[in-house]
């Protein structure tokens, strides 16, 4: 069985066909998949779906790049549903993103300690997206996060980063971008990384493995990240699956009794 433990099934990109890309999920043999908003409104479609499905958990929070959107008010929203609700398991996405001019770090860096905070506060895993901000996530996490723990989704970083954040309390993520010929760095490092400490997830639409590169994702192709980590490590897919599965489950507390 299957985990994507990253998707976002709430995008437009599935308004006129959700149904069938959830249905394509379950064929391919989903267990459950986790959904995370990217900021208020997001949030609230996925603690919506995560109602509508028993198979979908959210993941609640304000992404990089829509840290100028943060208000008190959302933020105490996003409070709201981590007492509430009890299918969200995860402050996400959040972090930083330094590819993108805006926001600006500070405005990035001001709304990340906030959801630091709220791990803390509500001891929740954090979902975190880290795009070429390395030092600075590190660094704050460092700082504002001893005793948080979670997942570097997407992940990029170095093996030498991925091992501290495993001593950390985090597991690492890898999507699509993992399986590309090219990421020859990726491919070393989901091969040599403790396997009870990885995820794998597709962040669909974006990041579309081969072999549909270049089309719409889905979580259905969680499978062919799960093929790839199986050939890297001389395992098989199901085990791979499996153990994905229950590393996924053990990271956001999911025991299927949730309601
Ligand atoms: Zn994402």
């Amino acid at each position: 069985m299957l985990f994507d433990t990253h998707c976002h099934i709430t995008s437009g990109s599935y308004t006129k066909d959700r149904e069938d890309v959830i249905q394509r999920a379950f064929d391919a043999g989903m267990k459950y998949m986790m959904c995370p908003g990217t900021d208020v409104p997001s949030s609230a479609a996925a603690v919506a779906l995560s109602h509508q499905y028993k198979e979908v958990y959210a993941a609640v929070g304000i992404h990089p790049e829509d840290a100028a959107s943060a208000t008190p008010e959302g933020f105490e929203q996003i409070r709201q549903w981590l007492k509430t609700e009890p299918k969200v398991v995860a402050i996400g996405e959040v972090g930083l993103d330094y590819y993108w001019p805006e926001p600006s770090h500070e405005i990035q860096q001001e709304v990340f300690i906030e959801q630091i905070k709220m791990a803390l506060e509500f001891d929740m895993p954090l979902d975190i997206h880290d795009r070429e901000a390395h030092g600075d996530t590190m660094d704050l996490l460092r700082k504002y996060g001893k005793g948080t723990r979670g997942v570097f989704h997407c992940y990029s970083g170095s093996l030498e980063m991925a091992e501290e954040l495993i001593k950390m309390g985090y597991y690492i993520g890898f999507t699509g971008t993992m399986v590309f010929p090219k990421s020859t760095k990726l491919k070393r490092i989901a091969a040599e990384l403790p396997i009870d400490r990885i995820l794998i997830e597709t962040d669909c639409p974006y990041l579309t493995p081969p072999p549909y590169r270049g089309k719409r994702n889905e979580p259905a192709y969680v499978q062919y990240v799960a093929d790839e980590i199986a050939r890297l490590r001389g395992m098989t897919t199901e085990e791979v699956r499996q153990i994905t599965l229950e590393n996924g489950k053990r990271i956001f507390g999911i025991t299927g009794d949730e309601g």
